[in-house]
């Protein structure tokens, strides 16, 4: 555990400076920096080893209930938050306070003192410990992709859980917010997710750190909290004293030290310009998402993991029109049952209050694979030259139709506490619609036989058209189909053979390019003719410029992260549907997706500046 010490007091130089950080919540802001450091506990002995165990012990199980007393103090702060830093924060409380109840960590710690350590250095040996088997763990390969965030993550949980009681142990006292001035920028070394949980968003005008990452708790509170800041910028607290002149950008990363003043009047048009949009967004949530020539569309929120809950309720999204259900398959070592998944598929459910919840089956497979499934049951990508073409999707369930069945299973139980929806992921052919609604029948028929309380008839079983084939077939997959989702980040990635992750291809892989909208518009059709709900949940749905296109070409449903559900909804308030129109023949007849882009980037300007041609 590395103390915070306070850097050499270096002369700040004089004249504006820019130095770039990770952006991790968006919003500009101007003032003056408040610099919060920390009073650092005392140097540790890590040498000794003559201690008396039976006094340490004492000493840590003090420090154990101070530490206990902090975290409930925060927990009584959590009504002050708004709802999604309620969630952050609370639970990770609950895994502060689980680590400190009878875990593995504290018999950790106290087997350390009974070799006559110090309380102190035998708490920072055991976090660090822990820490680095998360980050490297000797039995298996090193986390990469999604698991290694969440293990980057849950090694900060060890590291500053540790620091909470060495603080504790030392006497050593926590900093204050409440003493700042109003307004003022934070500028701190780093700040911890408890901190974070202590600020008042009402008062800090920005946070910019010289540490910290955009994929902790602290980022995701900070943006929980709507408070602009930059995090990692670093050369940040050689320059800056108490009072110096900052802008922060959230949006950019962007941090200016003593802006002339030019900078700081251009600032402050962006500080109000972006308080009006937020204005305008919020104002947007209760409106519906109607064409300026009346047709109403549904917006719906994708959702990766239920913590994103209260965003979803924020951004005025008629529901969840993707979840993507590969969560509760991540960073366990066991498969969650049958009881597991239904006691997280019901308070999601039940949150929606009424509208659809559309839950697709696990989608392993192609750069998706992840090691914790391949563990448990022996699955993986098989080795495949190519995974993308491999055993994914659809074809892994059918390949292990036990796990098929489990979550079937599940979804159906929690299904009477509201409308749901199934979806089946990376479907190429009809035989794999048939095979997978006899399963969902048959698991349907076994729950109704032991007395379950299942909907009747089932609810809907409908697939994604991510692949060309898909598409091409679209008009009899629709036959056996409820429902059609057109996941345009795979149908993109197979239409134009052009990996989705791969960086030396990127300026290939065009989701706007003409063989993507063709093969969009085949859906829609199709959907139209067969009276099939036609939806795109993509990232292409994200893209407010894209989406009076998805329009003209027939789609009338639209699932997108839920932060941009507002922009979306503007962009077609915005909209007529001839407009769409005209801009969907134009685009099927381009030649590439540049000239399509053009074409969209050149309505919108017109939308906005009719009568400058
Ligand atoms: C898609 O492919 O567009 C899609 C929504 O699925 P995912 O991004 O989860 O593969
Ligand atoms: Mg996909």
């Amino acid at each position: 555990m590395k103390a915070t010490e306070r850097r050499p007091q270096q002369r700040p130089r004089a004249g504006e400076i820019r130095l770039e950080g990770q952006p991790v919540s968006p919003g500009v802001a101007i003032g003056y920096a408040a610099v919060a450091h920390e009073p650092v506990p005392p140097p540790v002995d890590m040498a000794r080893r003559d201690c008396n165990p039976a006094h340490e012990r004492t000493r840590l199980h003090d420090a154990i209930s101070r530490s206990v007393a902090q975290l409930g103090r925060l927990h009584d702060r959590l009504a002050l938050l708004p709802e999604d830093g309620q969630v952050e924060i609370g639970s990770l409380l609950e895994v502060y306070r689980r680590m400190l109840g009878p875990s593995r960590l504290r018999r950790g710690i106290e087997g350390r003192l009974e070799h006559g350590m110090l309380a102190e250095a035998a708490v920072m040996q055991e976090t660090e410990a822990l820490a680095a088997h998360m980050l490297a763990p000797p039995d298996r390969p090193a986390p990469q992709g999604e698991d290694a965030v969440a293990a980057r993550r849950r090694a900060g949980e060890f590291r500053e859980i540790g620091r909470r009681l060495v603080r504790n142990l030392s006497g050593t006292p926590y900093r204050s917010f409440s003493a700042l001035p109003d307004g003022a920028i934070l500028v701190a070394e780093q700040l911890r997710p408890a901190d974070a949980a202590l600020i008042d968003p009402s008062r800090i005008a920005a946070v910019v750190t010289e540490e910290g990452g955009s994929t902790g708790h602290t980022a995701i509170l900070l943006r929980a909290l709507g408070i602009p800041a930059v995090l990692a910028a670093h050369g940040l607290l050689a320059q800056v004293r108490r009072r110096t002149r900052l802008v922060v950008d959230g949006t950019t990363g962007q941090v200016i030290i003593r802006p002339s003043s030019r900078t700081a009047a251009a600032a402050r048009v962006d500080v109000a310009a972006y308080a009006r949009e937020r204005q305008m967004l919020g104002r947007l949530r209760r409106l519906p998402a109607r064409l300026s020539s009346g047709e109403v569309l549904t917006l719906q929120a994708n959702l990766e993991i239920p913590a994103e809950l209260p965003m979803v309720a924020q951004s005025g999204a008629a529901g969840i029109g993707l979840l993507r259900s590969e969560f509760l398959f991540m960073n366990t070592d066991t498969l969650p049952d049958e009881a597991r998944q239904e006691a997280i598929y019901l308070p999601l459910i039940e949150a929606m209050a009424g509208d659809p919840v559309t839950i697709r089956v696990v989608d392993w497979g192609s750069e998706k694979n992840s090691d914790a499934l391949s563990r448990v049951v022996g699955i993986g990508n098989g080795g495949d030259v190519n995974p993308a073409l491999g055993v994914r999707g659809i074809r892994l369930l059918l390949q292990h139709r036990a796990l098929l069945e489990t979550q079937f299973a599940a979804i159906l139980r929690a299904a009477h506490a509201g409308p749901v929806r199934v979806l089946l992921p990376m479907v190429s052919g009809v035989g794999e619609v048939r095979a997978a609604r006899d399963i969902y029948t048959r698991v349907g028929r076994r729950l109704r036989r032991k007395g379950m309380e299942i909907p009747d008839p089932l609810p809907p079983l409908g697939i994604m058209i991510e692949t060309p084939a898909a598409a091409l077939m679209a008009d009899v997959l629709a036959q056996e189909a409820e429902f059609l989702a057109i996941g345009t980040n795979d149908l993109t990635m197979y239409a134009l053979a052009a990996d989705r992750a791969a960086a030396d291809v990127a300026a290939l892989y065009d989701p706007l390019h003409p063989a993507v909208l063709r093969l969009v518009r085949m859906t829609a059709d199709a959907g139209l003719r067969q009276r099939r709900p036609v939806s795109v949940c993509g990232e292409l749905a994200s893209d407010p410029l894209a989406v009076p296109l998805l329009v003209g070409l027939g789609v009338r449903s639209f699932s997108m992260h839920a932060s941009a559900v507002p922009r979306v909804k503007r962009a077609i308030r915005a909209a007529a549907m001839d407009d769409c129109r005209r801009m969907a023949c134009r685009a099927l007849e381009a030649t590439d997706g540049d000239e399509v882009r053009t074409m969209l980037a050149t309505y919108t300007h017109d939308l906005r500046h009719p009568g400058d041609g």
